[in-house]
């Protein structure tokens, strides 16, 4: 199925693919005019949903089972929209959601994250991590045309960088941005483009790769351009709405329409 021509007035993608990838879903590729996604000198690559999935509750279950152990307290992440969303946000959110009295919070939120980080880690070898399709060739595809990879995640620092261990792609990354001091996405996401900019020179592009419109939000809100692939839990249509200067069925597909194109 072809895109057909958008409103009147829309920004219009200038490429569109459609094939059959390996697993049957249709391949889907739009690029904003002018934006070359694979010449940018930074890219902050957001972990869940884009990097990689998990099919283990480790860093599920830690929330609540942090919470217990440091102040008795059960609570549960029903209810909460988890995609998108940074480990502080959600801790607090659940907290509150609990009826857990601020004092507490206040007083015992640190030890709580401190209990989430020991607890992944005590773990890390039941996390079944599945990377996204094409993940390592665009990261080796990037890395070899120069650029500076980083992470830019709701994950706490711990983490984010045991899931990008386990999931063996440590070698690829020299910084990355965490939930750790900040709750919300774009503070986590200008933070990381500051430190982008450090090791990169202070006119460096700085790219977002993310699975969720909160990426694209962030994104905007730090006026950086965004590439959004449609492999968490928002579909291709779904991203593609927010107008993100690339959005893609998946890495792989983005990297087979650049080959296919070049
Ligand atoms: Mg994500």
């Amino acid at each position: 199925m072809k895109l057909g021509p958008g409103p009147t007035g829309a920004r219009q993608p200038n490429m569109l693919i459609n094939q059959q990838s390996p697993a049957s879903q249709e391949a889907r590729v739009a690029i904003e005019p002018g934006f070359s996604w694979d010449a940018q000198h930074a890219y902050l690559f957001d972990i869940d949903g884009t990097l990689l999935r998990s099919r283990d509750r480790v860093h599920f279950n830690s929330f609540a089972s942090s919470v217990q152990r440091v102040t008795g307290f059960e609570i549960t992440l029903a209810g909460i929209l988890l995609h998108g969303a940074t480990d502080t946000a959600i801790l607090r959110e659940a907290c509150l959601q609990a009826g857990i009295p601020a004092e507490v919070m206040e007083q015992r939120t640190e030890a709580i994250l401190e209990a989430m980080r020991n607890a992944v880690a005590e773990q890390r070898f039941r996390l079944d991590l599945v990377r996204m399709p094409g993940v390592e060739k665009v990261l080796h595809y990037l890395a070899g045309k120069g650029a500076l990879l980083g992470v830019a995640t709701g994950n706490l620092e711990a983490i984010g960088w045991i899931k990008i261990e386990q999931a063996g792609l440590r070698e690829w990354f020299r910084f990355g941005g965490f939930s750790d001091h900040f709750s919300i996405r774009p503070e986590i996401i200008g933070h990381a483009a500051r430190k982008a900019r450090e090791l990169a020179g202070k006119e460096a592009t700085v790219c977002v790769v993310g699975d969720t419109p909160r990426d694209i939000e962030a994104a905007r809100a730090n006026f950086l351009p965004v590439i959004a692939v449609a492999t968490g839990k928002y579909s291709f249509d779904e991203l593609q709405k927010l107008q993100p200067e690339a959005c893609a069925s998946s890495l792989a597909d983005l990297l087979a329409l650049t080959r296919t194109a070049s």
